[in-house]
């Protein structure tokens, strides 16, 4: 037996003088030195009696030993448990209760209000901050720099990644080795990622885009990543020039796009910048282009699945869609209700099936049942079609389609257009309930720059474009709309903002 994750992602790295990760204002970390640090904390975690298949929980901010913490999980077999650092006590106990980790690793200032938690659940609770220090790393300096790595099958677990819970609770995802390996050989192949490569890394790495996709894409190309602790404007300019590539979630092309400092030459050296984790408006993509001369990569994925959909490096990049099925990916456009598959541009739920594709929601197997058809592929919730080019587009979510008066209403179709008039920065449509039709369409705008919207003026412009069940029967004009740390629009805050509208 091997153990597959640790020898392609770490392995080769072992005694490695490359460098992995360049820290703005801190000596860069190196593989060799990376991987020694993670061997020492896997020797902890050994000594702490976890065994392969148990859980390591962790709420912790981004830092260099935050990564190596997920290695060391990789090499003594534990499977890795990340959470949003935004989460409450009360909230980590939830997923506490629910995945019963042996160890939590929390920041020195959560101690306090998690050391309860841990010990109603029998968890070790240890902690790490972002500079490194902490118990874990207090007890880690005096263990053994190597560790020999425990046998994994391809199919056994490495991660649960709980999803960002925008349409209702997390649910944890159960990955495995290959689920994470397949998906990171697509993408070195399909995005072109080398040794060479430097990817600007200013996503958190709580959630599968910023550990998955970027971490373990660079990890097997061999590159090396300028890690920033954040999305922060200045350090993102001052950091690109030394960059060839950049994953980010829309928002942070619209900042980008605010700054005057973003310009051709700032990009000169840069080869990629992907965007996804939430839709990059067809506009954001010009704009970036126009300024650039960038085509921006956009692709689709899920916590559920990692990557399934990708724009192609070479060949168009389709403002407006995500792309193409990655290689081992089977994608199909049902019919929610039937299972029916449904033709070439006609709008439906997207399936996916693949060697990415996880193996369950942990604890919920009425819920993993009902998500999986007989011929194991994933119902999505996301909601597409295929166009006649055979790019993807998404439409939006299953949980966000509006039912009015009998009809099926798109909310992006209305948002698409109410984007384009005079003074709207962006917008959101969603339904609430409605006396008469069951639901009724609310649009909620925000203006660009302080503009003042008269959504009088703005109704009668979409009048003729759109069937009238389609017209929001009332606005709201917001300075900004709710979204979580993925950039994720909430809409259903704005369903309950909005609730009693036509009540
Ligand atoms: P939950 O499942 O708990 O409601 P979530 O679906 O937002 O939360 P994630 O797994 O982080 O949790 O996000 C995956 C979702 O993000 C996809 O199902 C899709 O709706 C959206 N998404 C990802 N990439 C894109 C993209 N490029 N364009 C549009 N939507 C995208
Ligand atoms: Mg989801």
């Amino acid at each position: 037996m091997a153990n597959i994750l640790f020898d392609a992602l770490f392995r080769p790295h072992l005694g490695s003088d490359r460098v992995f990760l360049d820290i703005p204002g801190a000596t860069a970390i190196t593989y060799g030195a990376f991987l020694e640090e993670a061997a020492r904390i896997a020797n902890v975690i050994a000594a702490e009696g976890l065994e392969p298949g148990d859980r390591l929980a962790v709420q912790i901010p981004k830092s260099a030993t935050a990564l190596a913490v997920y290695a060391a999980c990789v090499q003594t077999g534990v499977i890795f448990l990340p959470l949003n650092t935004a989460y409450t006590p009360d909230e980590i106990a939830y997923f506490v209760g629910d995945a019963t980790p042996k160890i939590l690793l929390c920041d020195p200032a959560a101690q306090p209000s998690l050391k309860p938690i841990a010990d109603k659940f029998g968890a070790t609770l240890l902690t790490l901050d972002a500079a490194g220090m902490g118990t874990l790393t207090d007890r880690a300096d005096t263990q053994p720099s190597t560790f020999a790595p425990r046998d994994r099958a391809a199919d056994d677990l490495a991660a649960f990644l709980y999803t960002s819970g925008t349409t209702g609770r997390s649910k944890g995802a159960m990955l495995t080795q290959d689920n994470l390996l397949s998906n990171a050989q697509s993408l070195v192949e399909a995005w072109r990622f080398t040794g060479d490569d430097v990817l600007l890394h200013a996503l958190p790495i709580f959630h599968t885009h910023g550990l998955f996709v970027a971490t373990n894409i660079i990890l097997l190309a061999g590159g090396s990543m300028i890690f920033l602790p954040g999305f922060n404007t200045d350090a993102v300019i001052a950091a690109l020039p030394k960059a060839t590539s950049m994953m980010g979630v829309p928002t942070f092309y619209t900042r980008l796009l605010d700054d005057p400092r973003l310009n051709r030459d700032l990009v000169s050296h840069m080869r990629l910048f992907v965007s996804g984790s939430a839709p990059l408006l067809a506009e954001t993509h010009t704009q970036f282009e126009e300024r650039t001369g960038h085509r921006i990569l956009e692709r689709y994925g899920m916590t559920e699945t990692n990557m399934n959909v990708s724009n192609p490096y070479d060949g168009l990049r389709k403002p407006g869609t995500v792309g193409f099925p990655l290689p081992k990916v089977d994608l199909r456009i049902v019919n929610p209700e039937t299972g029916e598959t449904l033709a070439q541009g006609e709008i439906g739920e997207i399936e996916v099936r693949g060697p990415n594709v996880f193996k369950g929601y942990w604890q919920m197997p009425e819920k993993t049942a009902e998500e999986f058809r007989p011929d194991g592929f994933f119902r999505t919730g996301d909601l597409g079609l295929i166009d006649g080019d055979g790019y993807v587009q998404i439409v939006g979510r299953g949980k966000d389609l509006i039912i009015s008066g009998g009809y099926n209403i798109y909310p992006k179709e209305i948002e698409l257009l109410l984007d384009e008039q005079d003074g709207v920065s962006e917008s959101a449509v969603i339904g609430v309930p409605h006396p008469d039709f069951g639901e009724g369409v609310v649009g909620v705008l925000v203006p660009q720059g302080g503009a003042a919207l008269d959504t009088d003026a703005i109704a009668a412009a979409i009048a003729p474009k759109i069937a009238r069940f389609k017209q929001p029967k009332a606005f709201f004009v917001v300075d900004e709309l709710p979204r979580n740390t993925m950039g994720k629009v909430q809409k259903n805050i704005l369903r309950d903002r909005y609730g009693d509208t036509f009540k």
